[in-house]
């Protein structure tokens, strides 16, 4: 479907035909996984059809997939990574020695590596802090600051930032802002509409959702910001494979469908476990006890399968993720199945742990990825250990 003919159309008829034409040779409805890794020119020099030259400039398969996340999340283009952070690394990698970054300080746990691990000894500077308040972020910018990276809700504490506030305090000080939709993903949220210049997603998450494929998309709007990342891509190599983005186009076919269930079953979740005696604290968007509950109305359109919840110690954080029989013990969130982690000893180990402590990522913090099955047999399921 064109993307004139697209316009107007509501979110699930986007998401199942957004970037997806017949195949010219046979119709297909499907787009086929060119599985190749180089194309036949027809003169020294001259490809076929455009950029189709060799496989890490261009695929079809790829294609299809980063037109489908463009629409998705109302952007101009969509670019394909072999992974989440590789999609984060990629906007990074725009920088130069000296340049400033600004990261929302609970980001995934592999996000503060990157920067911290390799950006940093490679000459950027970053200051983490607590990007909901956007004062916060105004006195940390300098000169030098070229980027404000934020993830909204944050893994696992579900703190909000507020997207255009700091997209006009980026822009003002000349710096852009990319935001990791991972956890909203666009069914719930679309930063670019918000004023933000990138959105990142792993798309090893609610994107593809069958936890099946490990990827990444950027959707932005800038035409010279495209060419930059797809020239960063191309040079640097981490391009996903053509069966990758074939799963994940499908997958996305079923975003919005699963993503209800998701949303429906997180916020039957959230309030069973508000109301459990045994349950310290809950943290949930949805839910008007969340202290950022208003802008999470304000800027996202449904609050996801994620929750967390503080069991108050390891002992009983253990008991629980152990003796469950539907949720899986297991890193990872987004999948149609539910998973259940203890972020302090699983994702978030390698963040260290005055700053885990500080922020809240206490060893009885439980992390819940609500999946698609039956409300009723997940809250038994908790239910039979909780008491
Ligand atoms: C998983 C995740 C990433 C990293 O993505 P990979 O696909 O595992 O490389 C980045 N951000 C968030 C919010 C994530 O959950």
């Amino acid at each position: 479907m064109s993307k004139e003919a697209r316009e107007g159309l509501g979110f699930g008829t986007q998401a199942v035909h957004a970037g997806v034409s017949p195949e010219p040779v046979t119709g297909a409805i499907m787009t086929p996984i060119f599985q190749t890794a180089t194309y036949v020119q027809t003169a020294v020099g001259e490809p076929r059809k455009g950029s189709y030259d060799y496989g890490r400039t261009a695929n079809p398969t790829r294609e299809a997939l980063e037109a489908s996340i463009a629409v998705l999340e109302n952007g101009s283009s969509g670019i394909a990574f072999s992974s989440g952070l590789a999609a984060i690394e990629a906007i990074v990698k725009r920088l130069s020695v000296g340049d400033h970054v600004i990261s929302e300080e609970n980001t995934y746990g592999g996000t503060t590596r990157l920067f911290t691990k390799i950006m940093s000894r490679l000459g950027l500077k970053f200051t983490f802090l607590d990007t909901r308040d956007p004062s916060e972020v105004a006195n940390a910018i300098r000169d030098e600051t070229k980027l404000i990276h934020l993830e909204t809700p944050t893994n696992p504490l579900m703190r909000l930032s507020d997207i255009p506030k700091l997209a006009s305090l980026a822009h003002d000080a000349g710096a852009l802002l990319s935001v990791d939709n991972t956890f909203a993903s666009p069914f719930n949220q679309r930063p670019l509409e918000l004023g933000a210049d990138f959105t990142v997603h792993s798309s090893t998450k609610y994107l593809n959702g069958h936890s099946d494929v490990i990827g990444g998309l950027i959707a932005l709007r800038d035409p010279e910001l495209t060419e930059e990342l797809l020239f960063i891509r191309k040079t640097s190599g981490a391009v996903p494979g053509p069966m990758d983005c074939w799963l994940t186009l499908r997958g996305i076919k079923t975003l919005h469908v699963r993503m209800r269930q998701h949303n429906s079953n997180g916020l039957a979740i959230a309030r069973y476990l508000e109301n459990h005696p045994a349950v310290e604290k809950v943290y949930y968007p949805g839910l008007p006890s969340h202290p950022q509950h208003t802008l999470a109305a304000e800027q996202m359109d449904g609050f996801t399968g994620m929750v967390s919840i503080d069991l108050g110690t390891l002992e009983r954080a253990k008991t629980l993720t152990e003796h469950l029989s539907i949720f899986a013990l297991a890193e990872s969130l987004g999948g149609v199945e539910s998973l259940i982690s203890v972020p302090a000893l699983m994702t978030h180990a390698s963040v260290p742990e005055e700053r885990r402590l500080a922020m809240g990522i206490n060893p009885g913090l439980v992390r819940l990825s609500v999946g698609i099955e039956e409300e009723a047999d997940l809250i038994q399921d908790l239910d039979g250990v909780l008491g």
